[in-house]
């Protein structure tokens, strides 16, 4: 059951990576970890060594039930990596999923700013306080399922046009193929010659 906050008080962990020298190789972590806990709302920080791996998301998990947590700042790598990890991670401890909000740590910080130790430690103080401000106005979301019709138009019967009505095709879906001239092929059909064969385009 996902569990929604009922009260108006907000409670923040924050959990801080290390991605084994990746991040904590660049970024002085344990003083990041402390500067969390001074943030508002923050009641508990976290640092791991491997956040992704089941022990770090057990701590999260742990930290939740522990400290009562309704909102979760995963201060790591970039959300296209493994925001949906850390979503499903927070539904299993019964918290809503996007009751948690990212810091990107690595890809944002210690990646591009290697050997520069306390300037990296300040954006990544930074960051984490984005992130926190950001996690202390997450509202619970629900996720909807409507139905699609599943059917396609393709405006242009050029060679990607082509090329999109048969992968739309090939996939499943009905698909109109719109070409304003009276043949496809456009630029392509005007070609005499194609490498490598040298065939005629058409
Ligand atoms: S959560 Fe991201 S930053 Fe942390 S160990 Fe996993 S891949 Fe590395």
């Amino acid at each position: 059951m996902i569990v929604n906050p009922t009260d108006d008080e907000i409670r923040v962990g924050v959990f801080i990576c290390d991605c084994g020298l990746n991040i904590a190789g660049a970024v002085d972590c344990a003083a990041v970890t402390d500067y969390a806990e001074t943030l508002p709302d923050v009641v508990c920080a976290v640092r791991n060594k491997y956040t992704c791996a089941d022990p770090g998301q057990n701590k999260i998990k742990d930290a939740i039930q522990q400290h009562r947590l309704n909102r979760v700042v995963v201060a790591s790598c970039t959300p296209r990596q493994h925001e949906p990890t850390f979503r499903q991670c927070v539904r299993e401890a019964g918290l809503n999923p996007y009751l948690m909000e990212m810091a990107n740590l690595r890809e944002h910080c210690s990646w591009v700013h290697p050997g520069d130790w306390d300037g990296a430690t300040r954006k990544a103080k930074d960051l984490v306080a984005s992130a926190v401000a950001r996690a202390r106005f997450l509202q619970p979301q629900e996720e909807l399922t409507v139905p699609v019709t599943r059917a396609a138009m393709v405006i242009g019967g050029g060679v990607a046009g082509i090329e999109a009505a048969i992968e739309l095709g090939d996939a499943g879906h009905k698909v109109v193929l719109v070409e304003k001239q009276p043949s496809i092929g456009g630029i392509m059909a005007q070609l005499d010659k194609t490498y490598p064969t040298m065939d005629c385009s058409i």
